[in-house]
């Protein structure tokens, strides 16, 4: 528990009362509904948060709160569980928790990061701590883009718009579904990638303003639509991504997509060297076991592996799916779609494996090049999202 400083007082909860903006606020006779809120998770297992006040913030541990003046540093670590911080008068403060929320109308660093949000750190995994930053739908939006969509520029708004519409869907159906765990989404491709500080340039900060409330429904529910860099010509179904039912997946069709041609990663070609391959996708710390043949057993409906075969001395090893391409290398291979050429040292044993491959991402859902190429061609953001997901509609968050 945080002792009472001089002056400290409880801090007053803030309430956001925010229109949700899909339909003129004059039109409408409804109360306002308050604006969703997220809770992002920007790190995992951090050794140590050092949070320095820009303004004065509070810290408070859901009991008492301690103002940090401005200039004021304090160093938060975990111990057995519990959170320890230093103050930067050298006090130590122990047997705090289960959690400590940084907050107020203040900015505030985290490890040199600039933020405005409250923060909340937690004890996990042993000794380090886990970062949560709450904040507003609409902004974690622009974060999200920046990160998602930052090499977009006004020439490809309805790109744009089009991301800031599925990326709302998303967060929006992860909000609240798993209270135990104390956040709603994480900042890596595993849910959305977000920044807090990426900046948001003015077409993603119109792309977000303009579509405000919107999400994507099919059949009538809000779905969590999945989405990738570059489909490389075909999107793919979610069985041969990941092996799923389709049927739990109506708005994933697998689609034609000549728009993501002006992609880098369009077609690619990779190198991986035998022992690589021995070390990663079959676990063997003895990398000279000889490695006789990798070949593609069968294909999905778009084209992309479904079953990839190594033989080697030690046995066959199948890989599935999209995992392949994580599994063969230490460096993760762009996508699932590819042809492969062994390339033999003098024995006859494969000395590595050249990949040839179309796209980047699993393949399921809006293509983001896509989304740019159809863009620059005049096609609107409702246009682009039909193109990807074909049963849905883009409706308002009520
Ligand atoms: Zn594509």
């Amino acid at each position: 528990m945080i002792p009472r400083l001089a002056g400290s007082s409880l801090f007053p909860l803030a309430t956001l009362s925010l229109l949700i903006g899909c339909a003129p606020a004059y039109i409408s006779q409804k109360p306002p509904t308050p604006e969703p809120m997220v809770r992002v998770a920007i790190h995992h297992r951090l050794e140590a948060a050092v949070i320095e006040a820009l303004d004065t913030v509070w810290a408070s541990d859901g009991i008492h709160a301690s103002p940090l003046a401005p200039g004021n540093r304090w160093t938060v670590t975990a111990r057995q569980g519990r959170l320890v911080a230093e103050t930067g008068a050298g006090t130590v403060i122990g047997e705090i928790g289960p959690g400590l929320t940084f907050r107020g109308r203040a900015r505030f660093s985290l490890n040199g990061t600039a933020l405005d949000r409250p923060l909340t750190l937690s004890p996990e995994g042993g000794a380090g701590l886990l970062a949560v930053l709450e904040l507003p739908l609409e902004e974690y939006l622009l974060g999200v883009l920046s990160k998602e969509m930052g090499n977009a520029g006004g020439a490809e708004l309805e790109a744009l718009k089009a991301q800031a519409v599925a990326a709302r869907s998303f967060a929006y159906v992860k909000i609240g579904k798993k209270p135990e765990q104390g956040y709603d989404l994480e900042s890596d491709v595993s849910h959305q990638a977000f920044d807090p500080s990426a900046p948001a340039g003015p077409a993603i900060r119109k792309a977000v303003e303009k579509t405000r409330g919107q999400v994507l429904s099919c059949r009538g529910r809000v779905f969590a639509p999945n989405y990738h860099s570059t489909c490389g010509g075909r999107t793919a179904l979610p069985s041969e991504a990941w092996g799923t039912a389709d049927s739990l997946f109506p708005w994933a069709k697998s689609v034609r997509d000549p728009y993501c041609a002006v992609s880098p990663r369009f077609q690619w070609r990779e190198r991986v060297p035998s022992a690589a391959m021995v070390r990663r996708a079959l676990g063997l710390a003895d990398t000279t076991i000889p490695i006789t043949d990798v070949s593609i057993m069968d294909r999905g409906p778009s084209g992309r592996v479904n079953r990839l075969k190594i033989r080697s001395q030690a046995g066959d090893t199948v890989l599935f799916r999209d995992r392949i391409r994580f599994q063969l290398a230490d460096k993760a291979l762009p996508s699932s779609w590819f042809d492969v050429s062994c390339r033999r040292d003098e024995l006859g044993n494969v000395a590595s494996v050249e990949f040839t491959g179309k796209g980047f991402g699993h393949g399921v859902g809006m293509c983001q090049w896509g989304a740019m190429g159809m863009a620059r061609e005049g096609r609107g953001y409702r246009k682009i999202l039909k193109h990807y997901y074909r049963e849905s509609e883009v409706v308002c968050i009520r």
